[in-house]
Protein backbone atom coordinates (compact mmCIF):
# COMPACT_ATOMS: atom_id res chain seq x y z
CA UNK A 1 0.00 0.00 0.00
CA UNK A 2 1.35 3.64 -1.09
CA UNK A 3 2.02 5.82 2.08
CA UNK A 4 -0.18 8.66 3.17
CA UNK A 5 0.41 11.92 1.71
CA UNK A 6 -1.20 15.08 2.25
CA UNK A 7 -2.98 16.64 -0.79
CA UNK A 8 -3.98 20.29 -1.09
CA UNK A 9 -7.26 20.86 -2.70
CA UNK A 10 -9.07 24.17 -3.64
CA UNK A 11 -12.77 24.77 -3.47
CA UNK A 12 -14.88 27.36 -5.22
CA UNK A 13 -18.15 28.09 -5.40
CA UNK A 14 -19.91 31.39 -6.69
CA UNK A 15 -23.51 29.31 -7.43
CA UNK A 16 -26.02 28.49 -5.41
CA UNK A 17 -25.38 28.29 -1.80
CA UNK A 18 -22.21 28.32 -1.68
CA UNK A 19 -21.14 27.61 1.44
CA UNK A 20 -23.22 25.19 1.96
CA UNK A 21 -22.04 23.35 -1.49
CA UNK A 22 -18.44 23.87 0.14
CA UNK A 23 -19.33 22.20 3.21
CA UNK A 24 -21.02 19.26 1.61
CA UNK A 25 -17.94 19.06 -0.83
CA UNK A 26 -15.42 18.69 2.11
CA UNK A 27 -17.90 16.04 3.75
CA UNK A 28 -17.72 14.08 0.34
CA UNK A 29 -14.07 14.36 0.41
CA UNK A 30 -13.28 12.98 3.96
CA UNK A 31 -15.53 10.04 2.89
CA UNK A 32 -13.77 9.82 -0.62
CA UNK A 33 -10.07 10.46 -0.60
CA UNK A 34 -9.34 10.79 3.21
CA UNK A 35 -9.23 12.12 6.21
CA UNK A 36 -9.35 15.87 6.21
CA UNK A 37 -6.44 17.31 8.39
CA UNK A 38 -6.44 20.82 8.15
CA UNK A 39 -9.17 23.56 6.57
CA UNK A 40 -8.50 27.00 6.09
CA UNK A 41 -10.74 30.04 6.99
CA UNK A 42 -13.48 30.31 4.01
CA UNK A 43 -12.69 33.37 1.79
CA UNK A 44 -15.00 35.85 -0.52
CA UNK A 45 -12.82 36.15 -3.61
CA UNK A 46 -13.61 38.48 -6.25
CA UNK A 47 -13.55 36.49 -9.99
CA UNK A 48 -10.49 35.82 -11.72
CA UNK A 49 -10.22 35.34 -15.71
CA UNK A 50 -13.60 35.92 -16.41
CA UNK A 51 -14.68 39.15 -14.36
CA UNK A 52 -18.75 39.23 -15.22
CA UNK A 53 -19.76 37.29 -12.45
CA UNK A 54 -20.88 36.40 -8.82
CA UNK A 55 -18.44 36.62 -6.05
CA UNK A 56 -16.33 33.24 -5.36
CA UNK A 57 -16.32 31.36 -1.77
CA UNK A 58 -12.64 29.81 -2.07
CA UNK A 59 -11.20 27.10 0.68
CA UNK A 60 -7.94 25.44 1.17
CA UNK A 61 -7.95 21.88 2.87
CA UNK A 62 -5.80 19.47 3.49
CA UNK A 63 -6.60 15.46 3.07
CA UNK A 64 -4.30 12.78 3.66
CA UNK A 65 -4.69 10.29 1.29
CA UNK A 66 -2.91 6.70 -0.03
CA UNK A 67 -4.34 7.58 -3.21
CA UNK A 68 -2.60 8.06 -6.60
CA UNK A 69 -2.77 11.67 -8.14
CA UNK A 70 -4.93 10.27 -11.20
CA UNK A 71 -7.34 8.73 -8.44
CA UNK A 72 -8.39 11.97 -6.89
CA UNK A 73 -8.64 13.74 -9.91
CA UNK A 74 -11.39 11.30 -11.10
CA UNK A 75 -13.35 11.12 -7.33
CA UNK A 76 -13.23 15.37 -7.04
CA UNK A 77 -14.10 15.29 -10.69
CA UNK A 78 -17.05 12.87 -9.72
CA UNK A 79 -17.97 14.89 -6.06
CA UNK A 80 -18.48 17.81 -9.18
CA UNK A 81 -20.40 16.32 -10.79
CA UNK A 82 -22.91 14.90 -7.87
CA UNK A 83 -22.82 18.30 -6.84
CA UNK A 84 -24.50 19.25 -10.33
CA UNK A 85 -21.53 21.24 -11.70
CA UNK A 86 -21.81 21.55 -15.88
CA UNK A 87 -19.18 23.33 -17.35
CA UNK A 88 -20.22 26.26 -19.27
CA UNK A 89 -17.16 28.73 -20.24
CA UNK A 90 -13.57 28.21 -19.45
CA UNK A 91 -13.27 29.89 -15.89
CA UNK A 92 -16.94 30.82 -15.49
CA UNK A 93 -19.58 30.27 -12.63
CA UNK A 94 -19.87 27.33 -10.75
CA UNK A 95 -21.49 25.57 -8.33
CA UNK A 96 -18.45 23.88 -7.38
CA UNK A 97 -14.71 23.75 -8.79
CA UNK A 98 -11.66 21.26 -7.05
CA UNK A 99 -8.67 21.61 -7.87
CA UNK A 100 -6.00 19.29 -6.72
CA UNK A 101 -3.28 22.09 -5.19
CA UNK A 102 -0.38 19.99 -4.33
CA UNK A 103 0.00 16.39 -3.85
CA UNK A 104 2.72 15.77 -0.83
CA UNK A 105 6.21 16.77 -3.19
CA UNK A 106 4.58 14.91 -6.36
CA UNK A 107 5.11 16.69 -9.88
CA UNK A 108 2.95 15.62 -12.96
CA UNK A 109 2.16 17.44 -15.94
CA UNK A 110 0.14 15.06 -18.68
CA UNK A 111 -2.86 16.28 -20.84
CA UNK A 112 -5.47 15.60 -18.05
CA UNK A 113 -3.53 16.68 -14.65
CA UNK A 114 -0.76 19.26 -13.77
CA UNK A 115 0.32 18.78 -10.20
CA UNK A 116 0.91 21.17 -8.63
CA UNK A 117 -1.58 22.91 -10.70
CA UNK A 118 0.24 25.18 -12.74
CA UNK A 119 -2.14 28.57 -12.12
CA UNK A 120 -1.79 28.62 -8.27
CA UNK A 121 0.87 30.91 -7.96
CA UNK A 122 -0.42 33.65 -9.97
CA UNK A 123 -3.48 33.67 -8.10
CA UNK A 124 -4.28 34.94 -4.60
CA UNK A 125 -7.42 33.46 -4.00
CA UNK A 126 -5.22 30.42 -4.04
CA UNK A 127 -2.15 31.78 -2.42
CA UNK A 128 -3.93 33.55 0.28
CA UNK A 129 -5.60 30.09 2.14
CA UNK A 130 -2.88 28.06 1.43
CA UNK A 131 -0.64 30.90 3.18
CA UNK A 132 -3.02 30.60 6.36
CA UNK A 133 -2.15 26.85 6.31
CA UNK A 134 1.08 26.01 4.64
CA UNK A 135 3.39 29.33 4.57
CA UNK A 136 6.43 27.78 4.61
CA UNK A 137 5.90 24.77 2.14
CA UNK A 138 8.23 25.13 -0.69
CA UNK A 139 6.63 24.17 -4.13
CA UNK A 140 8.79 21.76 -5.91
CA UNK A 141 8.55 22.90 -9.27
CA UNK A 142 9.04 27.22 -8.44
CA UNK A 143 11.26 25.87 -5.61
CA UNK A 144 10.10 29.09 -3.66
CA UNK A 145 7.64 28.96 -0.16
CA UNK A 146 4.04 30.05 -0.57
CA UNK A 147 4.76 33.44 1.39
CA UNK A 148 7.14 33.74 -1.03
CA UNK A 149 4.98 33.41 -3.85
CA UNK A 150 2.21 35.84 -2.53
CA UNK A 151 5.16 38.36 -1.56
CA UNK A 152 5.40 37.90 -4.82
CA UNK A 153 2.11 37.97 -7.13
CA UNK A 154 0.92 40.10 -9.04
CA UNK A 155 -3.33 39.80 -8.97
CA UNK A 156 -4.13 42.30 -6.53
CA UNK A 157 -7.87 40.82 -6.58
CA UNK A 158 -9.73 41.01 -3.52
CA UNK A 159 -9.63 38.37 -0.97
CA UNK A 160 -11.15 38.20 2.17
CA UNK A 161 -12.22 36.23 5.37
CA UNK A 162 -15.88 35.92 4.88
CA UNK A 163 -17.73 36.17 7.49
CA UNK A 164 -21.35 36.17 5.93
CA UNK A 165 -21.69 39.91 6.09
CA UNK A 166 -21.05 42.97 4.06
CA UNK A 167 -20.82 40.39 1.20
CA UNK A 168 -19.32 41.82 -2.01
CA UNK A 169 -22.01 39.72 -3.98
CA UNK A 170 -24.47 41.68 -2.25
P1 LIG B 1 -8.22 26.22 -13.73
O1 LIG B 1 -7.57 24.85 -13.87
O2 LIG B 1 -7.50 27.31 -14.48
O3 LIG B 1 -8.48 26.58 -12.30
P2 LIG B 1 -10.91 25.30 -14.06
O4 LIG B 1 -10.74 24.80 -12.66
O5 LIG B 1 -12.09 26.15 -14.36
O6 LIG B 1 -9.61 26.11 -14.50
P3 LIG B 1 -11.94 22.84 -15.01
O7 LIG B 1 -12.94 22.99 -16.11
O8 LIG B 1 -12.45 22.63 -13.61
O9 LIG B 1 -10.91 24.07 -15.06
O10 LIG B 1 -10.98 21.61 -15.29
C1 LIG B 1 -10.66 21.18 -16.58
C2 LIG B 1 -9.71 19.99 -16.49
O11 LIG B 1 -8.47 20.35 -15.90
C3 LIG B 1 -10.15 18.84 -15.61
O12 LIG B 1 -11.08 18.01 -16.26
C4 LIG B 1 -8.82 18.09 -15.37
O13 LIG B 1 -8.64 17.03 -16.28
C5 LIG B 1 -7.77 19.14 -15.67
N1 LIG B 1 -6.75 19.36 -14.64
C6 LIG B 1 -5.42 19.43 -14.88
N2 LIG B 1 -4.71 19.63 -13.78
C7 LIG B 1 -5.62 19.69 -12.74
C8 LIG B 1 -5.49 19.87 -11.34
N3 LIG B 1 -4.28 20.04 -10.76
N4 LIG B 1 -6.62 19.85 -10.59
C9 LIG B 1 -7.83 19.67 -11.18
N5 LIG B 1 -8.02 19.50 -12.50
C10 LIG B 1 -6.92 19.50 -13.30
CA1 LIG C 1 -10.05 26.04 -10.81
CA1 LIG D 1 -11.05 22.70 -11.77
Amino acid sequence: MQSEKPVYLLLGSNLGDRLHIMHTAVEMLAEAVGNVTAMSSVYETAPWGVLDQPAFLNQVVEVHTTLAAEEVLRLVLEIEHELGRVRYERWGARVIDIDILFLGNHVQDSARLTVPHPRLHERRFTLVPLVELIPFYVHPVLEKTLSELLETCTDDSDVHVFSGNNSIAD
